[in-house]
């Protein structure tokens, strides 16, 4: 099982004091959709995946620790991106039609961080799904861009019809933290308790082991340290895999050729480079296709070392495939 030598720890840890640049505007999102087409369907053995993208924000420069502002400019030059102090960061859901099943990974940020962002439902229509055909959803980690989709702007379940999985240590983390208050100390928690609350009250969320098998071919991947209950899943259909890994990368510019940067909302900064360093080398090796939440849209690709630099990975995306059946069997509105 991919990086199942990982101790599962929860360590105590910093709280997400400062979340993304862009302020938590909690901004009315218009209903428009977007003026372009966030997703991308790929075909994995007999599995279809459709990236949805639910928009983007802004990391500065700052937020990256362990390395100073020239080198950053530098490996954004490098990545033929602009040398700035604001990278723009995609946030991006995948959907996995998986037999009977309609598996969501990640549920976007819906207005928790301003109008960059909340696409996804807009951007799943497009591809010819309706939210009511999702059946279940698996969350990576339960920060507002990954958590505050799964309830619309009435409160309810976004995803009605679906049984909510997330990971037990992740679960009691956020609900054990403090979310009585709207300072930024609190923001992430709120945003926790927000996200679950409906689909506690409906009996609709299953927690889990991270590590533990989902259904068979859908595997539960620990990957601790941005948060203590991060995990990434790992969908196998034949001899084809996509590993959905997260936040194991906020930036392919800056952390797959610095692996030991960290990002100042980890958790716990060490254990997310550990997990960082050993991830590479395994999807590297394994040749693993992944989906990178925070990689740019569509986040498919994969990850190769850089034969000159000891520990240094480079991203190469898909190439857009031509040849992917058009239709799809989401269930349009
Ligand atoms: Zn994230």
């Amino acid at each position: 099982m991919l990086l199942s030598k990982l101790t599962h720890r929860i360590l105590g840890a910093a709280f997400l004091s400062l979340v993304f640049a862009i302020p938590a505007a909690h901004a009315q999102k218009t209903q428009t959709p977007p003026k372009y087409p966030g997703y991308y369907r790929a075909i994995v053995g007999n599995l279809t995946v459709i990236a949805l993208n639910d928009g983007y924000t802004q990391l500065g420069a700052q937020l990256f620790r362990g390395t100073n502002t020239s080198d950053i400019q530098d490996l954004l030059t490098n990545a033929y991106l602009p040398a700035q102090s604001a990278i723009n960061t995609s946030v991006n859901a995948y959907l996995v039609q998986m037999g009977r099943n309609l598996v969501l990974v990640d549920a976007g940020a819906a207005d928790c961080f301003g109008p960059t962002l909340g696409n996804l439902p807009a951007n799943m229509r497009m591809a010819g799904y309706s939210p009511d055909a999702v059946t279940m959803v698996l969350i990576t980690h339960l920060h507002g861009d990954h958590a505050c989709g799964l309830v619309n702007a009435q409160g309810q379940m976004a995803f009605p019809k679906a049984t909510l999985w997330v990971p037990k240590d992740e679960v009691q983390y956020w609900l054990s933290r403090d979310n009585s208050s709207d300072t930024s100390k609190h923001a992430a928690a709120k945003m926790a308790h927000a996200a679950l609350g409906p689909y506690i009250a409906a009996k609709k969320l299953k927690t889990f082991a991270s590590g533990e098998t989902i259904l068979p071919g859908l595997n539960s991947v620990p990957s601790p340290g941005h948060t203590p209950g991060h995990t990434g899943y790992l969908f196998t259909s034949g001899n084809h895999s996509i590993y959905i890994w997260g936040d194991i990368i906020h930036s392919q510019a800056i952390q797959l050729a610095r692996p030991e940067v960290s990002i100042d909302f980890d958790t716990d900064p060490q254990q997310a480079i550990t997990t960082r360093v050993e991830a590479l080398p395994e999807v590297a090796r394994r040749r693993l296709l992944i989906g990178g939440a925070h990689l740019p849209f569509p986040g498919l690709g994969h990850v190769r070392a850089i034969s000159a630099q000891n520990g240094a990975y480079q991203w190469v995306p898909i190439e857009y495939d031509q040849t992917a059946p058009g239709k799809t069997d989401g269930v349009a509105d």
